[in-house]
């Protein structure tokens, strides 16, 4: 045989083999594993955790979660952009996947290409918040300290292009203040030693800071977004806008991903079951009572995720370039 025939039949059967097992998808004997790009009992893996016990029923799957945390989440999404596109390693990731683009010159994948998008999760706040010993009491008395202290504070965050990095440049650049970066594998690390008092300040989800503020182990100044919040722990806070940072709204969300090239019955399952997840009243209340509002729009389809995420790297890309702020 010809080598190039040869060729086009072992490729054909290999297709044939993949698009049988597609049909099974999942196996019994085998584990959905959904990758999370930050560091265990942060924010992104409060979110993995909920949704991998909503997608064990609709699934029919065991599904597990695995922190590959670094680098702003691109080491995570690396891991998930080289595995086998068969369905079995998904990633979780947040605004990360529009802000990476723009901010890392030697980025080992492609956001728009490497990925299947299996459709978004939910929209979630940030906070300002601040270590349990800052003077300040509220976001007045804090604008005063940040200028008292300037060339001295510490701004955690969770590596370049994660979203604690980009609240901070949003507020930096709104406070004309150059903070010092201390950067973590998540904002879980970050906010232990936010309470700590290691570092000052810290922007970061409410999906990690509802239950810190509840119990006081942090001070909260402020939301991220237009709009005050409704979950009981967090309605008394202002927003940065309404508290003279003009337009300032930095909003995050959460999508799920598979490496290019998974089967489309296997990208259809996964979606059909994440859309039973998102409407799994379990879920949404947990995720609800953490300040975080579960997809209810177009955005859990996958064609329209993958146009939300480009518009989203269309916005940020600018912002980041404008701002100068680069890693290799
Ligand atoms: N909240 C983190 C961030 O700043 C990520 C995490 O730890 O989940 O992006």
């Amino acid at each position: 045989m010809k080598t190039t025939l040869r060729l086009a039949v072992v490729a054909a059967a290999a297709v044939a083999a993949f698009g049988a097992h597609a049909q099974d998808f999942p196996a019994k004997d085998k584990t959905v594993t959904i990758v999370v790009p930050f560091a265990a009992g942060g924010p992104t893996d409060r979110v993995a955790r909920d949704l991998a016990e909503a997608l064990r029923k609709p699934l029919g799957a065991t599904v597990v979660v695995d922190n590959t945390a670094g680098a702003g989440s691109s080491i995570g999404a690396a891991r998930v952009a080289r595995a086998t596109p068969d369905g079995y390693t998904l990633l979780l990731n947040h605004i990360g996947m529009s802000t990476m683009p723009a901010l890392y010159r030697k980025l080992p994948f492609s956001v728009p290409n490497d990925f299947e998008y299996l459709g978004m999760v939910n929209d979630v706040p940030m906070t300002l918040i601040a270590r349990p010993t800052m003077p300040a009491n509220n976001f007045k008395e804090l604008s005063a300290w940040i200028q008292q202290n300037k060339g001295k504070i510490n701004l955690g965050n969770a590596g370049l292009g994660a979203a604690s990095h980009l609240c901070g440049l949003m507020f930096q650049s709104a406070m004309q203040v150059d903070m010092t970066p201390v950067p973590y594998k998540g904002t879980a690390p970050a906010i232990t030693d936010l309470i700590g008092g290691q570092i000052d300040l810290l922007c970061d989800q409410t999906t990690n800071t509802t239950s810190q503020i509840e119990g006081k182990k942090v001070k909260a100044y402020a939301v991220t977004t237009p709009k005050r919040l409704t979950t009981p722990a967090l309605k008394d806070l202002p927003t940065l806008a309404e508290s003279g940072l003009k337009d300032f709204n930095v909003s995050i969300w959460h999508g799920l991903y598979a490496p290019k090239g998974t089967p489309a019955p296997v990208v259809t399952k996964i979606n059909e079951a994440l859309k039973v997840a998102l409407k799994d009243p379990d879920f949404i209340k947990k995720q609800e009572a953490l300040g975080a509002v579960v997809v209810t729009d177009k955005r859990m389809e996958p064609a329209e995720h993958k146009k939300f995420v480009q518009s989203e790297i269309d916005k940020w890309g600018a912002v980041i370039k404008a701002a100068g702020t680069y890693a290799d």
